[in-house]
Formats: structure tokens, C-alpha cells, sequence
């Protein structure tokens, strides 16, 4: 039988840190979990049974990978930090299903890493983020090609409700469009600062994206979908036009833009934060249709 997790309580925590003399570095987003409700309701988030493959992100001291252990199958962990090696070979000995690499995650290459592992089974990734890198790492697995089935991630609150707002809201932009592109998004619980060690300035909360078998929308070019919406969320106070004559890199004057953008039923002054995916679908086709007949109008 394996050993029941035991990290997840501010004593036991302290008790491991005060042994081997580890020192948090803020810089790395370390602030590790402490309350055994939320690590609970992480795991029923993620669905973690033992027929899963759990790619965790940043175990810091294994608080977390003995939940993932001791509910699923294999858990590869990915840890930038060295410091915190001999922590985790003590932390997780009794928890033989575990594989601790030290590398930084933005640097593996996790197709790679999926092969070597995961039996060709779908990854669950599971991770209490480190904050500054969010986006990358989030946006970083949905763009590699390893199996991803899902994501259960802690991060910071602002961010969890960026990634899951609609069209109207003030927190819809860049960031929601493309989360949503690639997968469902629900938040499954906000989780206050305390139940951090040492406490976050900011309030946290876990969202689990569940990636699309294929994305709600089809489009001819999905570089150009996401570069139109950067654009068009880069200057976020002008219309869609303005937007898109300035900062998209398009060879069109204003008043073609003005004529693409109408035709597809919008008002004039349409600002971006107003169209749907499915809607900025639309409109990167009907651009991608306007370049190829200027660049044959051009031969
Ligand atoms: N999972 C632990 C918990 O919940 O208590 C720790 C979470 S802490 C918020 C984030 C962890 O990510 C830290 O252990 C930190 O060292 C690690 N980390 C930071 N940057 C990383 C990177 N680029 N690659 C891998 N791990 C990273």
C-alpha cells in the first residue's frame, strides 16, 4: 500500500524546509501549497484516476506529487530548481511511480518527454504554475504536439478569469481567445493566499482546460487567426480597423479593412473585444481570401 500524502499541513511543510535549510526564491514563483482542501479539490478537478500519465509542473517540495501519486498512474515531475532534489528524493520515497526531472520546462521538449513515458497514453497535466510564466507554459503545451488531454493548473486569479472570459467582458482579450481555440475553460475553485507557503501578494485560482479534440473553429491560416487578434487586442481602445491598419502588417488601406470588416456584418467602428472566436474565425478567412486574389491580382 502506498503511503497516504502527508506534506499538505503548514507544520510538516516548515519541519522539512528548517531540515534541509532551503531558502524560497521568489523569482522562481515558489509558493508552495499548505492546505489539504485544495490540493483535494485539484484532484478531483483533474479527474485523476490510476490508469492516468500526470505531467507535473514545478513540484517544489512534492506536496502535490504524492496527491498525483497516490491517485494515478505514472507522474513525471519537472523541476527547475536543484536545491529542492534531496527534498524530493525524501519526500516522494515512498511513492515509487514517480520520475523527478530536473530541467526547465519551457526548455523540454515535451513530445519528447510524452514518448519516453506515457505508453501512448493522454497526458493530464497538473501543476500549481509558477505565476511569471503562466502564459508560456499554458500556450507552450497546447502548441507542442504531445498528447495533452487536459490541464488542472493553479494560477493567479486575474489570469484564470482572462483565460475563461467571453466576448463584452473587460477581462476578454488575446489571452481568452486563444485558451478557448484550444480548449474548454471552467474555474474550479479560487483559492486565497493563506493557503500558500509563503503567501502570494495575489489571489489564486485553479482553472482546468480541457483541450478540444479538434478547435470550434476552422480556419484556412491559424497564424494569421492569431496575429489578427493580437492586433487586434494590441490597442485595445481603437476600433477593429484602426487596429488592424496599424499593427497587423496587412497590405490593405483603411477603407479596404473598413469594407472586409462591414461585409461581414460588423458596424464600422466595431471594436475587437466585441467578436467571438468563431467571429474572428470569419474574419481571418476573409482576409486570408482577400491576400491570395491580391497576390494573383499581382503575377
Ligand atoms: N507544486 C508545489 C506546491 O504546490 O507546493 C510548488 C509550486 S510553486 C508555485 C512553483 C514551482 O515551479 C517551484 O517549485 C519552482 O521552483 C518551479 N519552477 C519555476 N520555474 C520553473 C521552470 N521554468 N521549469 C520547471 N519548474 C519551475
Amino acid at each position: 500500500m502506498m503511503r497516504e500524502p502527508y506534506l499538505a499541513d503548514p507544520k510538516e511543510t516548515i519541519q522539512v524546509i528548517q531540515r534541509y535549510g532551503f531558502r524560497f526564491q521568489k523569482k522562481l514563483g515558489q509558493n508552495f501549497l499548505i492546505d489539504r482542501h485544495v490540493l483535494e479539490k485539484i484532484i478531483r478537478a483533474a479527474e485523476i484516476t490510476e490508469d492516468d500519465f500526470v505531467l507535473e509542473i514545478g513540484p517544489g517540495i512534492g506536496t502535490l506529487t504524492q496527491y498525483l501519486a497516490y491517485h494515478g498512474g505514472h507522474v513525471a515531475a519537472v523541476e527547475i530548481d536543484q536545491a529542492l532534489l534531496p527534498i524530493l528524493q525524501e519526500t516522494l520515497k515512498e511513492y515509487n511511480n514517480v520520475t523527478v526531472i530536473c530541467q526547465d520546462i519551457l526548455k523540454t521538449d515535451l513530445a519528447a518527454l510524452a514518448d519516453r513515458y506515457n505508453e501512448g497514453r493522454p497526458i493530464k497535466v497538473v501543476a500549481n504554475l509558477p505565476y511569471y510564466i503562466t502564459t508560456p507554459i499554458v500556450m507552450g503545451l497546447f502548441e507542442s504536439h504531445a498528447p495533452v488531454e487536459s490541464m488542472t493548473v493553479m494560477v493567479q486569479n486575474e489570469v484564470a478569469r482572462r483565460m475563461q472570459a467571453g466576448p463584452g467582458s473587460k477581462e476578454y482579450g488575446a489571452l481568452s481567445l486563444a485558451v478557448q481555440y484550444y480548449a474548454e475553460a471552467y474555474i474550479a475553485a479560487n483559492v486565497p493566499p493563506n493557503c500558500f507557503l509563503p503567501r502570494p501578494g495575489v489571489g489564486s485560482a485553479v482553472i482546468r482546460l480541457k483541450k478540444h479534440e479538434k478547435p470550434p473553429v476552422q480556419v484556412a491560416d491559424e497564424a494569421l487567426l492569431f496575429g489578427l487578434i493580437r492586433a487586434a487586442f494590441n490597442q485595445r481602445r481603437k476600433t477593429l480597423v484602426n487596429s488592424l491598419a496599424n499593427g497587423a502588417g496587412l497590405p490593405f488601406s483603411k477603407e479596404e479593412l473598413t469594407d472586409l470588416i462591414t461585409g461581414l456584418g460588423h458596424g464600422a467602428s466595431v471594436r475587437g473585444e466585441a467578436l467571438s472566436l468563431a467571429q474572428f474565425g470569419a474574419l481571418a478567412d476573409a482576409v486570408k481570401e482577400k491576400l491570395t486574389e491580391s497576390e494573383a491580382g499581382g503575377l
